[in-house]
């Protein structure tokens, strides 16, 4: 296995500014994550779900390309975790509508023995010491990131101070920077959080793109100009599988990521793939446009993505 990543899969009630509202969609980070990564490399993912989770559900993360589900438990008793979020016009900004932790406040699944040598390990959005004794799993990794929210910032702050010493990137949303360190400004935000321990912090800011702090330099990079934006959920989530998974998939090619896993030149690339991605994921709700995306439509928009960068 190339890359690992634990996070949540969710049960979501999503509701948008033009009164279109879906409820009880397939969602949550990891699953987000899973389906975007899985695009560029072999994924295996570590969650559990209870009893109550669908079996359509469950079926359509077996059937995401490159995605691994050993995994994955099903418990018995208990129920899946449920969240609900209600965009606002601009789209970019939204309010926690109620978030059901159910089964994440019980013992997190095993990581399967198949995956322990994975040298990529991704900790999507989740209970920071969970995603802490996830990562500490992991003997052979060389590189490995967290994403956070604001949840786990209001209401597990000092495990994620802990967190933050151990993984060699953070990727977080411009307000839960702001939340974490007091600072409006982006880079100086993406400072503060390297002083905790990371070697990079990817700043994303919807609409507006991503900005890069790393301790060898500062990039940014405009979101795609996406035309249709219908449910921006799991935008985060995937531009990080995007992201991570472009990067692992290097890695196992021998490219320039296998040197240095965390250097900034690859970052920085990763992090154009992980915009492409994303950009799909907002054109459906759930995994309605990201599930069924092929590697031809997703290479396509990546190089007339390229082609927009490009200065004369
Ligand atoms: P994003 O839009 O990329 O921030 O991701 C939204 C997804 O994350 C939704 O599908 C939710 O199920 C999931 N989610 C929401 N809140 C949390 C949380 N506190 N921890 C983990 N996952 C969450």
């Amino acid at each position: 296995m190339n890359l690992t990543v634990t996070g949540t899969i969710g049960i979501d009630t999503v509701v948008t500014p033009n009164g279109e509202h879906r409820e009880n969609i397939l969602g949550g980070s990891g699953v987000y994550f899973a389906a975007a990564a899985g695009l560029y490399t072999p994924v295996g993912m570590v969650a559990a779900v209870g009893d109550d989770f669908p079996p359509e559900f469950a079926e359509q993360i077996a059937g995401l390309t490159g995605v691994d589900t050993t995994g994955l438990e099903t418990r018995v008793g208990s129920k899946t975790f449920r969240w609900g979020g209600k965009y606002l016009d601009d789209m970019d900004h939204r309010e926690t509508l109620f978030t059901e932790l159910n089964i994440l406040i019980e013992d997190p699944p095993p990581v399967p023995g198949a995956y322990v040598d994975c040298p990529v390990v991704f900790l999507a959005n989740g209970h920071p010491g969970v995603q802490h004794g996830f990562a500490s799993k992991f003997l052979k990794s060389r590189l490995v990131v967290a994403d956070t929210m604001d949840l786990w910032i209001e209401t597990a702050r000092a495990e994620l101070e802990v967190l933050l010493g151990d993984v060699q990137g953070l990727v977080l949303n411009y307000d839960e920077a702001e939340q974490f360190t007091g600072q409006r400004n982006s880079v100086t935000a993406g400072r503060k959080l390297l002083e905790y321990g990371p070697r990079f912090v990817v700043v994303k800011k919807g609409e507006h793109g991503a900005i890069l702090v790393h301790r060898d330099g500062i990039a940014a990079l405009p979101a795609y100009p996406a035309e249709i934006v219908v449910d921006p959920t799991g935008a985060g989530d995937s531009f990080a599988g995007g992201m991570m998974g472009s990067i692992a998939a290097e890695m196992a090619r021998g490219g320039a990521a296998a040197d240095d896993p965390a250097g900034f030149e690859t970052v920085r690339r990763a992090m154009a793939h992980g915009t492409v991605v994303a950009s799909f994921t907002i054109e459906q709700f759930s995994l309605g446009r990201l599930g069924s995306l092929s590697r031809e439509e997703l290479d396509a928009r990546y190089h007339e993505y390229m082609h927009m960068l490009r200065l004369e």
